[in-house]
């Protein structure tokens, strides 16, 4: 890194294109301050900073001098002094990182209070209460964050108050910081000190520079905490980008009726509704609306409480929403009368309020089509399509709370994040039920299937990193009672849910259910099969689709192996089938006949088994055929090792050891399941090879396809059949294979009159394939990337094993960000598909090229297909829709 010529920057010195060095929460700080939003004045210290910070374990020299000359530009600004014992100026100190980690990493708030300043923020504010209050929330934030002290310990003795002062929140007795008078916050503020000091061995520091730079230290710090890891890990943010830190004059929603403190956002982010939204709490500091402690007010009744702050509001928001041309959420406080916007940024949204958000602003005239299709993503529309709940009038659900995130799940009641991941790493659904989340929930939230809470909003802690994560949420469903000690919760009819009970978790109503309820296709999906938008959401699906086809290059195919997966593919908008396995074909009670060919003991018996599924394919291809008529149908031929196809060598072993006679046709068995045993059968028998090997095979599919063209032709149709040799090393395999398949071929077309036009191609999925391409694409009509197989052979892993055994630890060790398996990795082996389309195309230009591994459907490989050239990708039918909006995007 070179060095930085600075460190520390003015709120007024930077700007929105400067997040990666304010971090996001800076930059739009700068940002508002540059459009003359009353932002509260401060300075951002930088991400470059931390990084020296988290390198070397020091600050960088500069930093002292350089926050000294920004602090003493803030207190001029403000005409007051950082923690002067008479009108003390107070400050915040908050985390942002460039991308947004909420709730992940340290804020502090009223650094500057100490024993003298107290009484001078007392006097100046009038109110002594406050003051107090303030005080003892420094002590406990510091203590905890910047000292390390437990959490707990203040709680306690809060707990430890007379009981007069607590009441009861649906289980556990809690203060409610309103009841307490001047007396007890000072004798708790003397506890809290007590605390420290047994704890720490030091005093809580009275020295506000003192405060000030151990606090930045400890946001530095919260860079590498537990859960800012697993967030990171989870959203795929980079663990070397640092924390800028935020330094900001203290405003206060807490001086009584006419203060206040809230979230709003410029449209509704559950449902992209147009209008701002948003949570109010009166009276109250700016981490209570987001902690969920109080149960905040809708925003509108800031309108009936304060008029004035409520328009001046309204009028930010839009103008924010001009600015940035996309949903923007504050947060705001309200100090008596006077409006200040304390942060702002580009707001997350759930899938269903990114289509319309994208759609509407491309309506009103704020963004051009091609920004509203790069707005939203393959993965915000596969959720889309996930299903809903069938939910019949009579269903009474146990409970209502707010819907903060969409869709529904189902799951079995747990109360803490430990036991969710337990029960989720043995395979069972789960929904984690917390009166509130805290980011230390966060492992739990990510084994859930849905989150239930009993308190807070809208923009609540659960609420906001559910949404994040795509997950189910309902939150602020007050009229539970959750008892996590008794691992229990309480419905208002008096119902008991306790661990290990299933209920279903409504997101887009906002309710919860006992039992598991039936579910029903979304509406998106049959939008997506009928072509035809019902609502507004549905109208903003398929715009984005349209808009992504009419400019993608890129073409998508399905996987399909049956009539019914074809019809649906192309309901969806797939132009073909790029990979239809036909051993999936040979499965069920044709296993038998299969069995039959591969026992066969000579030609005769072999040629009988083979003239018995003969007539099963043709019939599966003409079905095939027919679904997709008039668009290529890719028909691989037979792929897996034999052993696939007999039963399993232990069952059989040990059935026959338990049988006094045994069946002479087990014991056959048995020994041909020995014979064809490999120790690694994905290296083994299999592909072209076990086309070469056994007489006939290959010829009898061949003979199936043309006899299926035929069929078609003879109806009127528009075959368009592909023949695809799988696993090809070498280009004398797919030689042999083809003059094999040309010969059948040929002889259906002297036999009918007709000409076929089957091209014959091959599958790209061995290293050596992709580096000899050029030899083989003298015998290909196409190729076709299986890159399943290819991520195995590049790397050497088992594509049935690894995944499940050390893939978790290298993916925490940051050996891989994300599995080769679902991601295209475009270093080793998407090296090899550039390479092989080069090389391919060089020798035959018009060769066709496409993907037909699982990453045909991965919206990031989507990316890497389309930039290296291939003409398709093909993917599961249920894949389809996001393909099609990816390969537009990579057009963009
Ligand atoms: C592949 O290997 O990528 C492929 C599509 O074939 P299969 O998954 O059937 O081996
Ligand atoms: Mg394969």
């Amino acid at each position: 890194m070179t060095k930085p010529t600075k460190y520390v920057y003015g709120f007024a010195e930077g700007g929105r294109d400067m997040a990666a060095l304010l971090g996001g929460k800076g930059a739009g700080l700068a940002e508002m301050t540059r459009i003359g939003l009353p932002v509260p004045p401060g300075f951002t210290v930088t991400t470059d900073a931390c990084k020296v910070y988290l390198a070397t374990g020091e600050e960088p020299p500069e930093l002292g001098v350089e926050a000294a000359q920004a602090l003493a530009g803030l207190e001029r600004a403000m005409g007051r002094t950082l923690g002067a014992p008479d009108d003390p100026l107070l400050v915040s100190v908050r985390s942002g990182a460039r991308f947004s980690m909420p709730g992940m990493m340290d804020t502090i708030l009223d650094i500057g209070l100490n024993d003298r300043s107290v009484n001078g923020l007392a006097k100046a504010s009038g109110q002594e209460r406050f003051a107090w209050d303030s005080y003892r929330r420094l002590i406990q934030m510091f203590g905890h964050t910047v000292m390390g002290v437990d959490g707990d310990l203040f709680e306690q003795a809060i707990a430890a108050l007379p009981q007069s002062r607590l009441r009861s929140t649906g289980g556990a007795p809690m203060a409610d910081d309103h009841d307490l008078d001047v007396g007890e916050l000072m004798a708790l503020t003397e506890e809290f000190k007590a605390v420290i000091r047994k704890e720490t061995g030091e005093d809580f520091p009275q020295d506000p520079a003192d405060q000030l730079a151990r606090a930045v230290r400890a946001v530095f710090d919260s860079w590498n905490t537990e859960r800012a890891h697993v967030y990171r890990h989870r959203e795929h943010i980079p663990e070397d980008l640092g924390t800028a830190v935020n330094v900001q004059a203290m405003v206060f929603g807490n001086l009584g009726a006419d203060s206040g403190t809230g979230v709003a956002f410029t449209r509704d982010p559950a449902t992209g509704e147009r209008g701002m939204y948003g949570d109010y709490l009166p009276d109250a500091q700016g981490e209570d609306v987001v902690a969920g402690v109080r149960d905040a007010l809708p925003l509108r009744e800031l309108r009936s409480l304060d008029p004035r702050a409520y328009v001046e509001l309204g009028d930010h928001l839009r103008t924010l929403e001009r600015h940035y041309r996309d949903l923007c959420d504050v947060e705001f406080t309200v100090e008596r009368g006077k409006l200040w916007i304390l942060q702002t940024r580009v707001g997350k949204r759930t899938a269903e309020a990114a289509f319309r958000i994208a759609h509407d602003l491309r309506e009103e005239g704020t963004i051009s089509a091609d920004e509203a299709l790069a707005r939203v993503n393959g993965a915000e529309l596969s959720r889309l399509m996930f299903p809903r709940f069938d939910v019949k009038t009579t269903d009474v659900p146990l409970a209502h709370g707010v819907p903060a995130s969409p869709g529904a799940a189902v799951g079995a009641v747990v109360f803490d994040s430990t036991e969710a991941v337990r029960r989720a790493a043995a395979g069972e659904p789960v929904v984690l039920v917390r009166r509130e989340t805290t980011p230390d929930d966060l492992p739990g939230m990510i084994a859930a299937q849905a989150v239930l809470t009993s308190r807070g909003g809208k923009t609540s802690h659960a609420a906001v990193v559910a949404r994040g994560m795509g997950k189910v949420c309902v939150c602020g469903a007050e009229e539970l009672a959750v008892d996590p000690l008794a691992r229990q919760f309480t419905a208002a009819s008096g119902a008991v849910v306790r661990e290990g009970d299933v209920v279903s978790v409504d997101g887009t109503a906002g309710t919860v259910h006992l039992g598991a309820l039936p579910l029903t296709a979304s509406h998106v999906g049959r939008a997506l099969e009928t072509g035809t938008a019902t609502d507004a959401l549905t109208e903003a699906v398929l715009g984005a689709l349209a808009r992504a086809d009419s400019g993608r290059r890129l073409q998508v195919r399905a996987n399909a192996d049956t009539p019914e997966d074809a019809v649906r593919a192309r309901a969806l908008g797939a132009q073909g089938i790029g990979l239809c396995r036909t051993e999936h074909m040979f499965l069920g009670e044709r296993r038998e006949l299969v069995e039959a060919m591969i026992l066969a003991r000579d030609d005769l018996a072999r040629e009988r088994a083979l003239d018995a599924l003969l007539p099963l394919q043709r019939a599966d291809f003409t079905a095939i055929l027919e679904a997709m008529d008039g668009l290529p149908v890719t028909i691989r031929l037979i792929d897996p090792p034999l052993h696939e196809f007999l039963p399993d060598r232990t069952e059989l072993a040990v059935r026959l050891a338990r049988t006094e006679h045994p069946d002479p046709h087990e014991r056959e068995l048995l020994a041909a399941v020995e014979r064809m045993h490999e120790q690694n059968p994905m290296l083994g028998l299999r592909g072209v090879r076990l086309g070469l090997a056994v007489p006939g095979l290959m010829a009898m599919q061949v003979q199936a396809i043309a006899e299926a063209v035929v069929e078609r032709l003879r109806v009127g149709g528009t075959p368009r059949a592909e023949i695809m040799i799988p696993l090809v090393g070498t280009v004398e395999e797919l030689r042999l294979a083809r003059s094999e398949a040309e010969l059948v071929l040929g002889e259906v077309e002297t036999e009918t009159g007709l000409r076929l036009d089957c091209p014959i191609g091959t599958m790209i999925e061995l290293p050596r394939a992709a580096l000899t391409a050029g030899r083989i694409a003298e015998a290909a009509d196409f190729f076709s990337f299986g890159t399943n197989d290819l991520t195995q052979t590049t790397w050497g892993l088992s594509r049935d094993d690894a995944e499940a055994s050390f893939f978790p630890l290298y993916i925490d060790k940051g050996v891989f960000s994300v599995s080769p398996f679902e991601t295209i990795d475009q270093e080793g082996v998407g090296r090899l598909v550039e390479l092989g389309v080069e090389a391919g195309r060089a020798v035959n230009p018009r060769l066709e090229t496409g993907v037909c591994g699982e990453h045909g459907g991965d919206p990031d490989s989507i990316h890497f297909f389309h930039r290296v050239g291939l003409d398709y990708v093909s993917c599961s039918p249920f894949r389809i829709p996001a393909a099609r909006l990816e390969a537009g995007r990579a057009s963009l």
